[in-house]
């Protein structure tokens, strides 16, 4: 990323001082690209104005730019297709995003709730358990732009503000460009816990955290941000281009007042504080808030000082008021992933056999392996596209290209997949003579649409062609590919010489392509000298 620095632009004797601000950058960026135009006689400067949109570019909100008509079961039904398990996280992000989407309605409606608190939402739980992908899921079936970000990419860069709006013109982005329906969009921010200021858990990194929690805060209450990065040249000259053509596609800032954050971690060591503080509360008072809370659980009871003491800002925390435990997957789990969930990595799979005309037969024996070969894996259910791309990687190498029509894939193959294959092409059933015949004459046909020169076997030629295919693992077709990838260069010249553009390959064309084709080129240059 561009970062700015103090003595970024030169022209002339007119050398720009060092801004002390991102603001101040952007303005002096704008005065100075403002000169440089004027030079050139361009009128107006959309960037020019003051923050804040302008009457002039205010886009109108439309009621039908915004349909939301979904209840909170609706939206846990969609989830249930993709998302396995997390039944509690479904129920409650249901209802939080149901309840945030009708405020927006009513917002957009003219009937805004003036005391409406904004349900963004704090997902707990390991790697892999389906957080990013419930809110992205929902996102889809709202139909709202979606951003996801990493909480500690905002200290790599040293400008950390700048950085942060980049999220929200990041959404401009994912809606096309429209800012209306980027204003209603979701962030989701990972690696929350990792912007924690305290001592109390390790990783926290404290000056640098509360600051970035500080300009999070500002994001999430509400903000204009410009649309156009202060550090982005080519941003700002698009801004005064398009102001001086009066366009007013995009407007000159983003409110983010109605954007949803999403925020998630692991929170490792969070569970301490609050187990502390139970037991704290059970010592205090017999019979104390919980006695015997399930050691896997305990996030669940997580409350706002906990967070304090882990090291959130207290502002910061109280804009997060829906929490969601998300919990650990299970081998049955991961299982039942590959098996029913409609984004099964499985299908994936599937399809892509399928688009080489192979069909793969996922047996239960071979499904449980591969769960039980993720779970080692120990990041949830991205073990199981860890664990599939080792498995499929040869077999969607070499299959594609040879005999093979279906397989299956069982335990074996999982444990095995390199003996599988090789068990696979050494089995693979021959074609018979019509499908080779099929085959012949849709490669004749391929060549002559590349290459605009009609090709015919003998019967000697399809036979010796079979017999040299049945020999390797290829498809006849493939064998063809490779066989024949010359061809057209002898073919050309002889039809250049001769004007011939038809011709029957024989025999020795089979047995010796090289030795063939050569001897027809010299006689086709020997005929133009006759
Ligand atoms: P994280 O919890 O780290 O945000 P993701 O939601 O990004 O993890 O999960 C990574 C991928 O694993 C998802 O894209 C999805 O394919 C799969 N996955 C994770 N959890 C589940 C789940 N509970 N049900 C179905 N698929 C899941």
């Amino acid at each position: 990323m561009l970062q700015f620095s103090p003595r970024l632009i030169s022209q002339g004797d007119e050398t720009m001082s060092g801004p002390t601000s991102p603001e101040e950058f952007q303005k002096q960026m704008q005065d100075f690209l403002q000169k440089q135009f004027k030079a050139f006689g361009t009128p107006g400067f959309a960037g020019s104005q003051p923050s804040g949109t302008s009457e002039e570019t205010k886009p109108e909100t439309k009621r039908e730019d915004f349909s939301f008509a979904y209840k909170p079961r609706d939206v846990k039904s969609h989830l249930d297709r993709y998302v396995i398990k997390q039944d509690e996280a479904k129920k409650v992000l249901s209802v939080a995003l149901c309840d945030h989407y009708n405020a927006v309605r009513e917002a957009f409606d003219g009937n805004e709730q003036s005391h409406y608190t904004k349900q963004n939402v704090m997902l707990m739980g390991p790697t892999g358990v389906g957080k990013t992908y419930l809110i992205r899921s929902i996102a889809e079936l709202i139909g709202v732009p979606f951003v996801k970000a990493d909480a500690t990419k905002f200290s790599e860069t040293g400008y950390v503000g700048g950085d942060v709006e980049d999220l929200v013109r990041d959404l401009v982005r994912q809606a096309d460009g429209d800012v209306e329906r980027a204003r209603y969009g979701i962030i989701y921010i990972d690696e929350i816990d990792k912007i924690a200021s305290s001592s109390e858990q390790q990783g926290g990194r404290d000056v640098s955290g509360q600051g970035v929690q500080t300009t999070l805060l500002k994001l999430m209450e509400e903000t204009e941000v410009p649309a156009r990065a202060p550090h982005d040249m080519a941003g700002q000259i698009q801004a005064m281009m398009d102001g001086a053509r009066g366009s007013k596609k995009s407007g000159n800032t983003i409110n983010t007042k109605h954007i949803l954050f999403v925020v998630s971690g692991a929170f490792a060591h969070l569970d301490k504080i609050v187990e502390r503080r139970l037991k704290e509360s059970t010592i205090g008072f017999a019979g104390g808030e919980q006695d015997d809370v399930e050691s896997d659980r305990i996030l669940e009871h997580a409350k706002t000082p906990d967070f304090i003491k882990y090291g959130f800002e207290p502002e910061f925390i109280g804009r997060l008021p829906v929490r969601v435990v998300c919990h650990p997957l299970s081998v049955d789990d991961l299982e039942q992933i590959l098996k029913t969930s409609e984004g099964s990595i499985i299908r994936q799979y599937r399809q892509s056999f399928a688009a080489y005309g192979i069909r793969s037969k996922f047996e239960e024996s071979g499904l449980r392996r591969i769960a039980e070969l993720a779970i080692e894996e120990e990041t949830g259910a991205r073990g199981l596209m860890t664990v599939c791309e080792k498995v499929f990687r040869d077999l969607k190498f070499e299959l594609p290209s040879s005999r093979v029509k279906e397989f299956a894939v069982d335990d074996e193959l999982v444990n095995d997949p390199r003996g599988a294959m090789e068990s696979l092409l050494a089995n693979a059933p021959e074609q018979d003579e019509e499908e080779v015949d099929d085959t012949l004459n849709l490669f004749a046909e391929s060549f002559a649409t590349q290459h605009g020169l009609t090709i015919q076997f003998t019967d000697d030629a399809r036979k010796e062609l079979t017999r040299q295919a049945r020999a390797s693992s290829l498809s006849v077709f493939d064998f063809c590919k490779d066989h024949f990838r010359d061809l057209h260069f002898g073919l050309k010249l002889i039809s250049g010489n001769t004007g011939q553009t038809e011709f029957e390959l024989d025999k020795s064309f089979i047995e010796n392509p090289d030795t063939a084709l050569s001897q027809r080129v010299v006689a086709s240059y020997n005929e133009t000298k006759s």
